[in-house]
């Protein structure tokens, strides 16, 4: 199929190509490379740099290119900024993401994958968490995100447009082969910034260890970031079998405490990680863990890489690329 990966330059998205290149597909990128590296895209691959509300650009390229689906990662992606300054989460996750509908609607593409997030479901009032859990976004970055999903529920009704939106818990890991891995721009990721502190490029603050789980530390469902997007392509597949449209978890299923993060990164690469505790960082539930079970009963997608020792030492590899 013929396919755009929006954010194709950014983390996710730029394993997302491998993936569809891997599978066959014709991949177009779209990046304004605001936060994405061009050099994550292979060579080969055509990247368009432009917004996704230029519409003079965008419209164009979707007919041209015949485009069948269109992968939508980019976005903004920081909780605290999302608070701090909401507008950037309105004007460029969700009003950006309606022009982009804008434009699929107008050349006729029928698939959409949305890059969403476990955030739509603000504090659990129970773990695993499944789909139907109520979605109480507790931050800008969540609601954009789930009211962009809604805006996908009515185009579906409305237009025949047919949606899956995979809701993320922690990305993480590397794709070691392709040369590519997370380095985001501040990194505020845990798994990166613990990998970071064991090369004594900076040194690590747990946010609070007096948190009701096992340890004192939070508990997060870290998922391998080739996982999420082969989950991605099922999606595809999905859809193109004739699938609902609808929301998914993408999770392990697993919880690891940040103090096992930390335990894990120095067994792998036989490094101390100092670190500093200080107190909770708002806006942080004490335990996000998936129940991706809708996931792997309609999409047939199961993790393959989902021990906690398998993402860490990918990350560590990438970190410690020559
Ligand atoms: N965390 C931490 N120190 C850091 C970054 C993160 O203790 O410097 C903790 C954070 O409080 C959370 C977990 O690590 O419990 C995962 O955080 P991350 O930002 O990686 O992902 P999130 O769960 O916020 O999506």
């Amino acid at each position: 199929m013929n396919v755009l990966v929006t954010g194709g330059a950014g983390y996710i998205g730029s394993h997302m190509v491998r993936v569809l290149l891997r599978a066959g597909h014709a991949v177009t990128v779209l990046d304004d490379l605001s936060a994405g590296h061009a050099d994550s895209v292979p060579a080969g691959t055509r990247l368009v740099q432009a917004d996704v509300r230029a519409r003079d650009v965008v419209l164009p390229l979707l007919r041209d290119a015949k485009i069948d689906a269109i992968f939508h990662f980019a976005s903004r992606i920081q909780v605290g900024e999302s608070v701090r300054d909401p507008r950037l989460y309105y004007r460029d996750n969700l009003a950006a993401g309606v022009a982009l509908l804008e434009s699929a609607l107008d050349a006729g593409v029928k698939r959409f994958i949305l890059s969403s997030t476990a955030a739509v479901y603000g504090d659990p009032i129970r773990v695993p968490i499944d789909e139907d859990h109520p979605t109480v976004p507790v931050n800008p970055y969540g609601d954009t995100k789930l009211m962009l999903e809604r805006v996908l529920a009515s185009y579906a009704r409305a237009y025949g447009l047919g949606y899956v939106a995979l809701r993320y818990f922690n990305a993480s890991g590397a794709d070691v082969a392709a040369g590519i891995g997370e380095r985001h721009d501040p990194e505020t990721h845990l798994i990166p910034l613990v990998l970071e502190a064991a090369l004594g490029k900076r040194e690590l603050t747990v946010f609070g260890e007096d948190y009701a789980t096992p340890d004192g530390t939070c508990v997060r469902d870290y998922i391998h970031v080739t996982d999420l997007a082969k989950a991605h392509l099922a999606a595809l597949a999905y859809l193109d079998a004739g699938g609902a449209s609808g929301a998914f978890n993408l999770g392990t299923g697993q919880g690891h405490s940040v103090r096992e993060v930390l335990l894990c990164a120095e067994k792998i690469t036989g490094r101390r990680v100092p670190y500093k505790v200080s107190a909770r960082r708002e806006g942080d539930p004490p335990i996000l863990v998936a129940s991706a079970d809708r996931a792997k009963r309609l999409l047939g997608w199961v993790p393959e890489r989902p021990l906690l020792d398998d993402i860490v030492a990918d990350a560590w590899a990438w970190h410690t690329r020559a």
